[in-house]
């Protein structure tokens, strides 16, 4: 018998009928002996349904007043969820239970729209598994010391099944979505993009955070620091597929490089179309100066990503730096109040429609000349480059947003990610 949390997204989620199926594939695996979590999302395009509505009365919801009502209101398309797979469940005979953030509780801190998890009680879960439940959590959502509702940030409900999975040491968290696994890049614009059977826990968080959609970023990172284990796979096999079978299928995110069977420089290919860049041009070049301009946006809880500041001349520079179009507006904002009327003489300058382009792979590490390949492809196509971030195991470029699709088939097909490496 295992601990097994199953974790469904939006669309696996999206109708009654597929609910059921989701119903009868977990009670497969709760007749095979195991004991089961289950996380769902909120039925598809419904978050984004509630949160239009919001918009409908506030466009920009800027104050913490406004963004705790958001949460408020997002918060319950998992509510929905969480009941009706308990009633399927309990259809199917399977004895079921479903439980909000705060039930449970989920704790985490206070910030609204991204909170971040800090604690999950699971004394409650374990009860009810004991007495032979299913016990089905609401993913995305928390509660903050104060009792009120939080949400984790769009696509929160991986990190609350992996959270959950952390907390109560699962043998192994399944998220079962609309993908069959963790590609070389978003199959939809590189048709020949491939499933790679394993990845490392690296190059996942890398290609998280680049903007391969497949996994919330958060939720690898606790993957990773709790060492869970971790697989991708599709929630559209026929549930009654043999579940020896199920358990093989999709991307398994693993620990130990050396067990990784594809070895290629590069594994793959993110790409984030929702980036923004602000640049303060002539800003004074004296120390302080980051911290000045960086400090208000990170106590706005905004993040930032690539940062450049130039040569200085007749001590001013230019500071460049991308953060999230969603929070484009707001970050404007702070600098014209908190940080302009201090730097007399700088002006801001912006542009939301770039976009970033990375390339990934822990083979990197080991082999020279990989960005200077990337850089000559790109100049091949004559996409120019704006910025350009590295680390260990990636090369981040920011291009116009316009190229985006151009950038990653060249680099798909310039580090032959098409045909299987050698095993
Ligand atoms: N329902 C939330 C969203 O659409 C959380 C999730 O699906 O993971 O972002
Ligand atoms: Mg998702």
């Amino acid at each position: 018998m295992a601990l097994i949390v199953h974790k469904y997204g939006g669309t696996s989620m999206g109708s009654t009928e597929r609910i059921r199926n989701v119903a009868k594939r977990v009670s497969k695996w709760v007749r095979a002996g195991h004991q089961l979590v289950v996380v769902p999302s909120a039925m598809s395009g419904e978050t984004n349904r509630l949160l239009g509505l919001a918009k409908e009365l506030m466009p920009e919801a800027l104050s913490t007043e406004a963004r705790r009502e958001l949460d408020m209101i997002a918060s319950t398309g998992e509510q929905v969820s969480v009941g009706l797979l308990a009633l399927a469940l309990q259809a199917e005979g399977t004895p079921a239970v479903s439980y909000t953030g705060w039930q449970v509780p989920v704790r985490t801190d206070s910030a609204y729209t991204k909170a971040r998890i800090a604690a999950i009680d699971d004394a409650r879960i374990r009860g009810d598994l004991a007495a032979g439940r299913v016990v089905i959590v609401t993913g995305f959502q928390g509660i903050d010391e104060l009792g009120h509702v939080t949400t984790l940030g769009r696509g929160g409900s991986d990190t609350s099944a992996v959270a959950v999975a952390a907390a109560m040491k699962a043998d192994e968290c399944l998220i079962y979505t609309d993908v069959d696994g963790v590609y070389t890049t978003d199959p939809r614009i590189v048709p020949e993009a491939r499933r790679l059977a394993t990845i490392s826990f690296e190059e996942m968080l890398e290609m998280a955070s680049l903007g391969s959609k497949v996994l919330q970023i958060r939720s690898v990172e606790f993957a990773g620091k709790y060492r869970v284990p971790l697989r991708v796979l599709s929630s559209f096999t026929p549930w009654d597929i043999p579940l020896d079978e199920e358990a093989r299928s999709g991307t398994l995110i693993t620990f130990e490089e050396d067990e990784k069977m594809e070895q290629a420089v590069v594994s793959g290919i993110a790409f984030s179309r929702d980036e923004a860049k602000i640049t303060l041009v002539g800003v004074p070049d004296r120390p302080g100066v980051a911290f000045q301009i960086l400090g208000p946006v990170a106590e706005a809880n905004i993040d930032v990503d690539v940062i450049i500041q130039n040569v200085s001349h007749d001590g001013r520079t230019d500071f460049s730096f991308t953060v999230p179009r969603g929070d484009y507006a707001r970050v404007a904002e702070v600098l014209k109040t908190q940080v302009l009327p201090g730097m007399e003489g700088t002006q801001m300058t912006g542009d939301p429609k770039i976009c970033k382009v990375s390339i990934v792979g822990i083979g990197m590490k080991s082999h020279a000349g990989v960005a200077a390949r990337m850089f000559r492809s790109l100049s091949e196509e004559r996409i120019n480059i704006q910025m350009i971030s590295t680390s260990e195991i990636k090369t981040s470029v920011v291009i116009d947003e316009k190229y985006m699709e151009l950038a990653v088939r060249t680099l798909h097909r310039a580090f032959e990610l098409e045909s299987a490496p050698a095993a």
